[in-house]
C-alpha cells in the first residue's frame, strides 16, 4: 500500500536505487525461516535477516521475556546504576566466551561495539603510559560498521573515502582476498606470508604507534572469506611480539555461525578484545557487547583509580538496556536448550554441499563457505556493484531473501532450517543464477 512506501518522509539507507524505489521489497511478518510480504507472499529467509536470527524468527521464548521485562523494569540508566539482569547476562556470556575474555561491556549495535572496542584499546595503552599508540591496523575488504571508528577501519574503500576528512588513523593490510584473486577460489596455502603485512606495517609506521589490529576472523560482509592456514595464528604472534592488541570483530561470526560459539575458537586463536551483536538477541532487540580480559580491565581501572577519574570516558544511554538483556538471556537459553551451535556444525556439510553444487552456473564465478555462512561471487557486470542488487531483486521475486554486497551474495540461513528448506533455498538460487541474462 502506498502509505507504507511513501519516501517523502522516511529516509531509508541505500534506497537511492531505482530498483528499490519503483518496487520496494517489504516484509510485514516473519516466522521460522520465512518472511511474509504485505501482499501475503511467502519469502524464504536465506540470510537470517542479516545474520541475526540463528534460532528463526518469531521465537515465543524471547517475546515473552521481552514483554515480562518491559512490565517489570523497562529502563534504567547504566551510569553508576543499573539492574541485576545485566550482571546475570555478563555471567552467562562468560560461560560461552573464549577463555579469558570474561569482562563484558554492553552497547546497542555492532558499530557501537566496534567504537567501544577501539576506545577500550586506546584507554588500555594510555593506562600503561603508552598513549602514543593511537593508530589501528585493519584489512582491505573488512567491514566494521558505520560509526566513525568503524568507518575508519572499513576496508571497503568507498565506505571510507566519503568521510576521509574525519576518519581515524588506520593502516590497511591486504586481505586474503585481493583484487587480483577476486574471481578465483584460490587462497594462498599458508597465511603466514600474508600476515607479514602486519610486521611490515609495524616496521614502517613504528610498532609503538599502533594500538591494535582489528579483523573479522572470517570476513562476512564481503561474502565469507576464510583466512588461509596459519593467518590468524601469525597475526596473534606478531601482535604479541610488538605489544599490539588483537581485536576480533565477531558481529557476524559469533553465536554458532561457524559451528563454534565464536569463530576464533575454530582457529584456536584468542583475541584480546572481541565484539559481538546481531545473534546476541537473535535479532529481536538491538544489543551488542565487547568482551575483553581481566588484564586489560584491571590496567584501565588501576590507572583511573590512581588518578581518581572515570576508567573509561564512554558509555551509552542504552548500554545494558534491561529489555535487551532479557532478550539476550532468553536467546542464550534457546541456543543452549536446542543445542543450536552443535546443530550449525551438523548442518554445515549439507548446507555447503548444496552451495558448492551451484558451481558452473552462468552467473556464478566463485563459491565460498564455512559453517553456516557462504558467499556467492557473481559474474562481473558492466557496472560493478549493481549486479548484486539486480540478482537480489530477481531472487526476491522468485521467493528468496538473501543479502547482496557489491557483486556477492551472502547466504547464511538460520540453524533451525530443515534439510528441505535448505534445498528450497538452493533450488531458487539455481533457477535464478542459471539464467544466462539478468
Ligand atoms: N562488524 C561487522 C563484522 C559487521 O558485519 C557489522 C554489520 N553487518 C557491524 C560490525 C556493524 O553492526 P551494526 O550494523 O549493528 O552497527
Amino acid at each position: 500500500p502506498a502509505a507504507q512506501t511513501n519516501f517523502a518522509h522516511h529516509w531509508m539507507p541505500f534506497t537511492n536505487n531505482r530498483l528499490f524505489r519503483e518496487t520496494p521489497q517489504m516484509f510485514a511478518r516473519a516466522e521460522g525461516v520465512h518472511y511474509v510480504t504485505p501482499e501475503g507472499d511467502t519469502i524464504l529467509d536465506g540470510s537470517s535477516g542479516l545474520f541475526c536470527t540463528p534460532a528463526g524468527h518469531g521465537r515465543r521464548e524471547i517475546a515473552d521475556a521481552v514483554h515480562a521485562q518491559l512490565m517489570t523494569l523497562d529502563y534504567t540508566p547504566h551510569f553508576q546504576r543499573g539492574a541485576p539482569i545485566s550482571f546475570t547476562l555478563a555471567e552467562r556470556l562468560a560461560e560461552i566466551l573464549p577463555e579469558g575474555l570474561d569482562r563484558v561491556f554492553f552497547a546497542s549495535s555492532g558499530s557501537e561495539a566496534v567504537d567501544s572496542a577501539m576506545k577500550i584499546c586506546l584507554t588500555y595503552h594510555r593506562a600503561r603510559g603508552e598513549g602514543q599508540r593511537s593508530r589501528f591496523v585493519s584489512r582491505n575488504w573488512g567491514y566494521h560498521g558505520v560509526n566513525l571508528g568503524g568507518t575508519s577501519l572499513a576496508g571497503m574503500v568507498n565506505n571510507r573515502r566519503e568521510f576521509s576528512g574525519v576518519t581515524c588513523d588506520v593502516v590497511h593490510m591486504r586481505h586474503t582476498w585481493t583484487e587480483e584473486q577476486r574471481y578465483t577460489c584460490g587462497q594462498p596455502e599458508t597465511g603466514a606470508e600474508l600476515a607479514d603485512d602486519l610486521e611490515e606495517i609495524c616496521r614502517t609506521f613504528g610498532a609503538d604507534t599502533i594500538a591494535g589490529v582489528f579483523v573479522e576472523p572470517i570476513a562476512g560482509s564481503i561474502g565469507t572469506i576464510v583466512p588461509p592456514k596459519g593467518y590468524l595464528e601469525r597475526l596473534r604472534a606478531i601482535a604479541d611480539k610488538y605489544g599490539l592488541l588483537l581485536i576480533f570483530d565477531e558481529v557476524i561470526t559469533g553465536f554458532g555461525r561457524t559451528g563454534s560459539a565464536f569463530a576464533g575458537q575454530e582457529f584456536s586463536v584468542t583475541p584480546d578484545v572481541m565484539t559481538m551483536a546481531k545473534a546476541l538477541t537473535n535479532g529481536a532487540v538491538p544489543m551488542s557487547a565487547v568482551a575483553t580480559t581481566a588484564k586489560i580491565q584491571d590496567a584501565i581501572f588501576a590507572a583511573a583509580g590512581e588518578a581518581d577519574r572515570p576508567e573509561l570516558f564512554h558509555g551509552y544511554t542504552y548500554s545494558a538496556h534491561p529489555v535487551a538483556c532479557a532478550a539476550a538471556l532468553a536467546t542464550l537459553d534457546v541456543y543452549r536448550d536446542e543445542k543450536l551451535f552443535d546443530r550449525a556444525r551438523d548442518l554445515s556439510p549439507r548446507f555447503l554441499d548444496l552451495i558448492f553444487g551451484l558451481r558452473n552456473l552462468p552467473q556464478v564465478v566463485d563459491l565460498r563457505g564455512y559453517g553456516m555462512m557462504a558467499g556467492i561471487q557473481l559474474a562481473p557486470a558492466d557496472k560493478p556493484g549493481l549486479k548484486g542488487s539486480l540478482v537480489q531483486r530477481a531472487l526476491f521475486d522468485a521467493g528468496l531473501h538473501v543479502k547482496a554486497t557489491g557483486d556477492a551474495l551472502i547466504v547464511a540461513p538460520a540453524f533451525v532450517a530443515t534439510d528441505g528448506e535448505l534445498e528450497q533455498m538452493t533450488d531458487i538460487l539455481r533457477r535464478v543464477l542459471g539464467r544466462a541474462e539478468l
